[in-house]
């Protein structure tokens, strides 16, 4: 099956990140690219794609310990980006190097789980929006609209392992495409980096 591990933002949030998108979806050009569904938002921490079922038990596991070991702190989504020439997102701000910590805990679970994880690349949160369907497609007067976006502050609390189903094509009345399959509480236990030195990483947040 085709997993994710990913951190997935309140309600309140998702509503603060529909009003901008119900901004996006009247401009020019918006009717070419892709929307992604609401209920589907989230910010991938770990894609691991096809696993074979065997591994999830220990899987489990391990991402429980990745949970385990982080502290819960505190995110927003922030203003927009995008990668190459079709795809638009929102990014966050706040406590990036726990959520990259987490991301780097995610991929070592998995890893020592047994999933043939690739290489990773740098580290870039992002909420992915929409997606072009051709080179062409402007995507400026919707990096201009999300520009100055800033999402209310929530403290992440979870880490959410997510199965995707990919489209069926031809199957217009679909099923849900993300199910979550268990998340784990994020308890900050372990002498993580936050543990350390004098309660810098509060100060930081935000
Ligand atoms: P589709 O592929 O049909 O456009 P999707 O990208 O939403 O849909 P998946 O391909 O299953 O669904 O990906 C699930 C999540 O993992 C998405 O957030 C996606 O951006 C991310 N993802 C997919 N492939 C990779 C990859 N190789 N590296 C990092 N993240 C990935
Ligand atoms: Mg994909």
């Amino acid at each position: 099956m085709r997993l994710f591990a990913a951190v997935l933002p309140p309600a309140e949030q998702l509503a603060e990140l529909g009003h901008v998108t119900d901004l996006l979806h009247r401009l020019p050009g918006a009717d070419r690219l892709r929307w992604t569904s609401r209920p589907a938002w989230h910010l991938t921490l770990a894609f691991m794609g096809e696993v074979d079922e065997e591994l999830l038990p220990e899987l489990r596991v391990r991402l429980a310990r990745a949970a385990h070991r982080t502290p819960p702190f505190p995110l927003r989504l922030h203003g927009g980006g995008h990668f190459g020439r079709r795809a638009l997102w929102t990014g966050v701000a706040g406590d990036l190097d726990e959520l990259r910590l987490l991301a780097e805990r995610a991929d070592a679970a998995a890893r020592r789980a047994g999933v043939a994880m690739e290489e990773h690349r740098r580290y870039q949160a992002h909420l992915t929006l929409a997606r072009a369907r051709t080179d062409e497609t402007d995507l400026r007067p919707f990096l201009d609209e999300l520009h100055a976006f800033e999402g209310g502050r929530w403290q992440v609390a979870e880490l959410t392992l997510v199965r995707s189903r990919l489209p069926v094509s031809g199957v217009p009345g679909e099923q849900p495409r993300y199910e979550t399959l268990d998340a784990w509480p994020l308890e900050g236990a372990g002498g993580g980096r936050s543990a350390g030195a004098g309660g810098g990483a509060a100060g930081r947040a935000g």
